[in-house]
């Protein structure tokens, strides 16, 4: 794969991608200066239910919304991994494909990152690689420090400040879209406009393929 010098990773289910996740990639790659963002769907994902769309469609509709960045990659990376995407076991491939860890933006949004202590490795994955988190509507990032105080002397508050070397969490309150892969599907099953959900080429893709029909 493509090594640029800094690299942000967004993994997710993707079921489908939508407004949200893109302003979640757009925050991090501007506020930590990133060169590329890759957007990474899970085959199986950790810690929640098999997806409903299957990997081939929900990577085409990835590919379709990457299309509208020079910025934005897909890596199918942990769509041939067997078992869940664990992010540690994804951290073994990155390294074994000779991406240097330590330009590695792990991207979450704040819900999830909340979290982290259940991961798998944890400890370890924190020293591995910086970790961006951006806030979502309900879940602001700063909150994160009270949340998760073992973790907070490790928070850095992102306006403008060059990053440390050391493994950091950048903490990024940008506003994103208030939607959910849930809502997407919840809309689609009702056969509801996706219009301001979802970028105009995934609507399309859902309804040219039927995904999510009678699903809710
Ligand atoms: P679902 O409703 O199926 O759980 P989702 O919308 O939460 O889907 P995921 O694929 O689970 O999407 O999320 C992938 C990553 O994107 C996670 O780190 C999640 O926190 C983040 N994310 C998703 N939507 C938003 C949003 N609107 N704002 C900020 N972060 C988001
Ligand atoms: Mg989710």
């Amino acid at each position: 794969m493509s090594t640029p010098g800094r690299l942000g990773w967004l993994g997710g289910t993707f079921d489908p991608i939508h407004d949200g996740h893109l302003d979640v990639a757009r925050a991090a790659h501007r506020a930590l200066t990133l060169d590329e963002v890759h957007l990474v769907p899970a085959r199986v994902p950790p810690h929640r239910a098999a997806p409903q769309a299957s990997a081939e469609h929900r990577l085409a509709m990835v590919t379709l919304a990457a299309a509208q960045h020079d910025w934005l990659r897909v890596s199918t990376l942990d769509l041939h991994a067997d078992g869940p995407a664990y992010t540690t076991d994804t951290l073994d491939r990155l390294a074994a494909c000779g991406v240097d860890l330590r330009t590695l933006h792990v991207i979450t949004g704040a819900d999830a990152f909340a979290g982290i202590l259940t991961w798998r490795r944890a400890t370890e994955l924190l020293d591995r690689c910086h970790f961006v988190v951006v806030s979502r509507p309900g879940h602001p990032a700063p909150a994160l420090r009270r949340a998760l105080p073992g973790l907070a002397s490790r928070m850095i508050d992102t306006n403008g400040c060059v990053p440390p070397a050391q493994p950091s969490i950048f903490l990024v309150d940008a506003p994103t879209a208030p939607v959910s892969s849930t809502e997407v599907r919840a809309r689609a099953a009702a056969g509801h406009s996706l219009e301001g959900l979802v970028p105009p080429t995934v609507a399309t893709y859902i309804g040219q393929h039927e995904l999510y029909r009678g699903v809710a």
